[in-house]
């Protein structure tokens, strides 16, 4: 992430906002968009960078680094998670920022684009210090953000628990209670029925489609899962249990295991929530956390950072179809060798769009105090991630290029529309 050229594979360039702006430019080209429009959606409207000092469990005080980016507002406010991760960048929380622009366009939600993170290390810090942490941030955040500016959500390493810390922080400034504040709450407190797993089973519904198109059954397919989070634990669990699936590989951030036979899934859920890693599961080899990638498999789901799959490793990607649950995990090089060689892409802004759908219906839920049923938000999800799916493929179709191309020239067209024909301010 924070490297700008991959190890063994000269010159490609790692920089997520650069590839952001690269995969922007070629829709752009594909619409014929004018150089005065590539400028106002290639940049970011709006980045904060914030100072957090908190006060340690052993009585010291560390000072943070957070950021708040608001790349575009243009069809509505500024929506995306928060990311708390050592290796945070604010190019890096630019780059999630715009595909958040791009990710909310190509579902057709009413949100802009934002992102926010900390460079932290949350796996060694206590609760306590996370609480901390959240609060300060929100506190330093919360000028710009709100139910009708920028929304935040969980994203890497936060949960609906830092969701609620961030709700009340803000609420108690402001003085009332603000449920739509942020999205991804616990439903105690304004959240959805289905938005833990709506990242992952969106996917499902997405690569539903796919194997449709490419004429194969879920049934029994190899699964190989490369990221343990909330977007790759819920697809496995989905997967497995809901269309037959075999998941023949999982890595997290510490280990990666293998059976061809298939993992049982459960038990795989059961030793992470018990040791907090999927190392040292029972009738699993161990494998390089990266092989994951490599395995013979018919679906691979990228479901951990940036840049997973480069020149480095490409060549050794076997998958027929990869639905992107991560953000950015695979780079514009590597998308064209992957093309080139006839395999089914899912981009990042379709395939996990499922996550930030279930945060709008939430949001929606909040404003109008009255909550759905989950088969409502479950029936709602299908239809939006399988229009979505079809409007994509189309676009790909009709312009002979690849699903990620097809989704960014249906978003920059719908961004560069409401930004046409709203204006330039003043
Ligand atoms: N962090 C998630 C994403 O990258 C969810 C964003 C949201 O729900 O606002 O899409």
């Amino acid at each position: 992430m924070a490297q700008t050229t991959a190890p063994g594979a000269a010159q490609e360039e790692l920089n997520p906002f650069k590839i952001a702006q690269r995969q922007f430019e070629t829709a752009a080209d594909y619409l014929n968009l004018d150089e005065s429009t590539r400028q106002v959606l290639k940049n970011a409207k709006r980045q904060l960078v914030v100072s957090i000092p908190v006060r340690m469990d052993g009585g010291e005080v560390r000072v943070f680094e957070g950021y708040r980016v608001q790349h575009n507002i243009a069809r509505g406010p500024a929506k995306g998670g928060i990311r708390f991760h050592p290796s945070v960048t604010l190019d890096e929380v630019k780059a999630l920022a715009s595909w958040m622009t791009w990710k909310c366009a190509t579902v057709g939600i009413p949100y802009g684009g934002g992102k926010g993170g900390v460079i932290c290390d949350p796996k060694s810090m206590s609760k306590g210090e996370l609480e901390r942490l959240t609060r300060r941030y929100a506190f330093e955040i919360a000028p710009i953000i709100g139910p009708d500016r920028d929304i935040p959500a969980p994203d890497v390493y936060t949960d609906e628990q830092t969701m609620a810390w961030i709700m009340d922080t803000i609420s108690m400034v402001h003085g009332h209670t603000e449920l739509g504040v942020v999205t991804g709450k616990p439903i105690a407190l304004g959240g959805s029925q289905g938005r833990g797993e709506a990242t992952a089973r969106g996917c499902l519904y997405a690569v539903r489609e796919a194997c449709r198109v490419r004429g194969i059954s879920l049934r029994d397919a190899r699964v190989a899962i490369h990221g343990f989070g909330n977007a790759g634990a819920n697809f496995a669990r989905l997967v497995s249990a809901e269309d037959g699936a075999r998941v023949v590989a999982i890595a997290d951030s510490r280990a990666g295991v293998y059976n061809e036979n298939g993992i049982g899934v459960q038990s795989a859920l059961r030793h992470k929530a018990e040791t907090g890693t999927i190392e040292g599961l029972a009738n699993a080899a161990p494998i390089p956390r990266d092989e994951v990638l490599e395995v013979d498999c018919d679906i691979l789901l990228p479901a951990a950072l940036e840049n997973s799959i480069t020149l480095a490793n490409v060549g050794r990607v076997r998958a027929p179809i990869i639905a992107e649950l991560a953000n950015g995990p695979v780079t514009p090089d590597s998308d064209r060798v992957l093309f080139d060689r006839g395999v089914f892409l899912i981009p990042d802004i379709l395939a996990n769009a499922g996550g930030v759908t279930v945060s709008y219906y939430e949001w929606v839920q909040d404003q109008y105090s009255y909550f759905w049923t989950e088969d409502r938000v479950r029936e709602t999800l299908e239809q939006t991630m399988r229009d979505s799916f079809a409007s994509v493929y189309a676009t790909a179709e009709r312009y002979r290029t690849d699903m990620r191309t097809g989704a960014y020239i249906l978003a920059v067209g719908r961004v560069a529309e409401a930004t046409r024909v709203r204006g330039i301010f003043p």
